[in-house]
């Protein structure tokens, strides 16, 4: 038997799962009636088949009588209830399928509206494959049990107890003793369940794991070719796919050996009920064949019910498993959310300030240490230092991707973790490293921070970051499809797709991570110009590895180990002959732009 906290457990994840029905309650109440009446007509035909048979077979004193209330009253009866049994059974089917989809679609929603609000912390410490086997693998298990449990589970029960009932009306003392055999199977069942829960658990990781194998091998495919690690990732993948294997056959042979179990008992039952009847028959002549017709095809109806039991609880495990993967996601909370009483910024009117501000990802491992800066409207502000100083962590307080821990990041004075996110973030432009472009139309991508825009918007945009030109040349011009991560376009041109998503979405301030990964010359330039449209007079924080932005920065902040060390235009840091000189000998020189100091 299951003990009573692993009881507790899977009862308090099933009632959780029960809630998502709420909304569907009249569907809930008919798909009951449905079962009620499936259930009741089965046992009605069930009990009938004495009278059937009696009618049919047994000598009585009126032969005519007895056929006429044959042909008029039970056989048509019987059909009727047949009849109702057939359309209930649709029904309750129908319904329970039903009501599985829409438990899952609501989870399913569920889940990527979570994904969508946690912070960036969460998805630091997660791989994105086996987040995304939440959505896919473990809700499609739960919707295959979910339509196993609550409907057939249900289903089973309301026939169990009204065929039970058929037995004991016919002869009591036998249905006792059939059904004092049958709870011996229970024991194995209970015991099966959870080791199948148990197992399932082990093997939905797995899968996730082979997911998130897939998906990073996939989509680093340029670099497993390069380095030639296809043996490698073709070992670490076979060796998790082996693991799988094991985990799934050891579930699988819970599975077999589950059903041979119940079927011994009810070869027992079955050998034991013949032997009861033929004694009564033989020896105390009360019984009909009418009786023993109708009681042994009401106990071969009632085997696949109470079969169905065994599968059932250990479907109730796997789905509970799967469940509890699915709440695991829900219940992480969001640090994130706005407090109560946030406000709503606009856009930037005086600056943008740091405040002594403290942050670590990891406690006790401080990134940022004592930051204070100020950004004014319309100034730019570039980052430079050395690689892991802090700088990315920096820009990413901005839209509040993080909090710090201490100190205060201020918008016109307004604390920002007082400040509806919504708010902050549409006031705020990003253009990353890496090009995030969707597998959609090039205009699409463009207007992603401003959905709805005009095709007229879209292209002034595109025109502005200098790469319309290059779009009006693809095959369906700006409805042409980009590839999973943009794959047709150059490194040059998506970058200026993005920048001119930036520049659709026209917020005041923007934050800009230049990219390190070189360009051929004539790309370069293009990317160069498109910055400098994006920057116009906007208030921007740039991570800066191109001395022409450094050159035009208003100020320069060199970031080392958390803390700014240096600060000032570019002349007179180099002036200085501190970090910056040092770095800018090291860095920039090697750049293509001519250095002349
Ligand atoms: P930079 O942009 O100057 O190269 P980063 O801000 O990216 O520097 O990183 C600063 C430090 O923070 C590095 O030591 C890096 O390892 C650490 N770091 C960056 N991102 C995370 C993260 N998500 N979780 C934990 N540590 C991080």
């Amino acid at each position: 038997m299951p003990d009573s906290k692993e009881f507790k457990t899977s009862f308090k994840l099933y009632l959780r799962l029960l809630e998502y029905l709420r909304p569907y309650r009249p569907r809930v109440t008919l798909a009951l009636v449905c079962m009620i009446l499936s259930a009741l007509s089965t046992s009605y035909v069930m009990a009938q088949l004495k009278y059937i048979i009696d009618g049919a077979f047994l000598k009585t004193d009126d032969p005519t009588g007895t056929f006429h209330h044959l042909i008029l009253w039970t056989l048509p009866l019987t059909f009727a209830a047949a009849v109702l049994k057939a359309l209930s059974g649709y029904g309750q089917e129908y319904l329970n399928r039903y009501l599985g989809q829409r438990v899952v679609q609501t989870l399913r929603n569920n889940i990527y509206d979570h994904f969508l609000k946690l912070p960036m912390s969460f998805f630091n410490t997660q791989r994105t494959g086996i987040l995304a086997a939440r959505i896919t693998n473990d809700v499609q298990v739960l919707q295959d049990s979910l339509v196993n449990i609550v409907g057939q589970g249900t289903y089973s029960l309301l026939m169990v107890v009204s065929l039970v009932a058929v037995l004991v009306y016919r002869d009591w003392q036998l249905a006792l003793l059939t059904l004092v055999v049958f709870p011996l199977g229970l024991y194995p069942i209970f015991r099966y369940g959870r080791r199948i829960r148990h197992t399932s658990g082990e093997g939905q990781r797995l899968l996730a794991d082979l997911n998130a194998q897939v998906h990073e091998t996939l989509a680093g495919i340029r670099v497993v070719k390069a380095f030639g690690m296809e043996n490698h990732e073709r070992h670490k993948f076979k060796k998790t796919n082996d693991e799988f294997f094991y985990q799934a056959m050891k579930m699988n042979q819970a599975f077999a050996s589950s059903s041979p179990i119940v079927e011994s008992i009810a070869t027992i039952v079955l050998l034991v009920l013949i032997g009861w009847m033929g004694y009564r028959s033989l020896f105390l002549s009360n019984l009909t064949v009418g009786d023993f017709i109708s009681f042994l095809a009401t106990t071969l109806t009632l085997y696949p019910f109470l079969k169905n039991f065994n599968g059932l609880w250990a479907g109730l495990q796997h789905a509970l498993a799967a469940a509890e993967r699915c709440f695991h996601i829900l219940d992480i909370e969001d640090p994130m959310v706005d407090v109560k009483g946030a406000i709503e910024v606009g856009p930037l009117k005086k600056s943008l300030q740091f405040k002594n501000v403290q942050f670590e990802y990891v406690h006790g491992h401080p990134i940022l240490k004592n930051i204070s800066f100020e950004i004014k409207k319309g100034e730019v502000v570039a980052l430079v230092g050395p690689s892991g100083g802090g700088k990315s962590t920096l820009a990413d307080l901005v839209p509040r991707f993080y909090q710090p821990q201490s100190g205060q990041v201020l918008w016109d004075g307004e604390d920002l973790s007082h400040v509806k996110l919504a708010s902050l973030r549409s006031h705020v432009g990003i253009v990353t490293q890496e090009t995030i472009l969707f597998h959609d139309t090039i205009a699409s991508n463009i207007a992603y921070g401003r959905p709805g825009a005009s095709f007229a918007d879209i292209q002034a945009a595109a025109k502005a970051a200098y790469a319309d030109e290059f779009i009006k040349n693809t095959p369906q011009g700006y409805n042409t499809l980009i590839g999973e991560r943009g794959v047709k376009l150059s490194g040059g041109q998506r970058q200026r797709i993005a920048i001119a998503r930036a520049i659709l979405k026209n917020p005041p301030v923007m934050i800009l991570d230049e990219a390190t990964s070189a360009l051929d010359t004539q790309s370069e330039q293009w990317v160069q110009k498109a910055l400098e449209q994006l920057m116009g007079h906007r208030t921007t924080l740039v991570i800066a590895h191109r001395l022409s932005t450094i050159r035009k920065a208003d100020r320069i902040l060199v970031i080392d180990k958390g803390r700014i060390v240096e600060q000032g235009k570019h002349s007179a840091l180099l002036a200085k002959k501190g970090l910056y000189a040092k770095l800018h000998k090291m860095q920039f020189k090697t750049h293509r732009e001519p250095v002349e100091e």
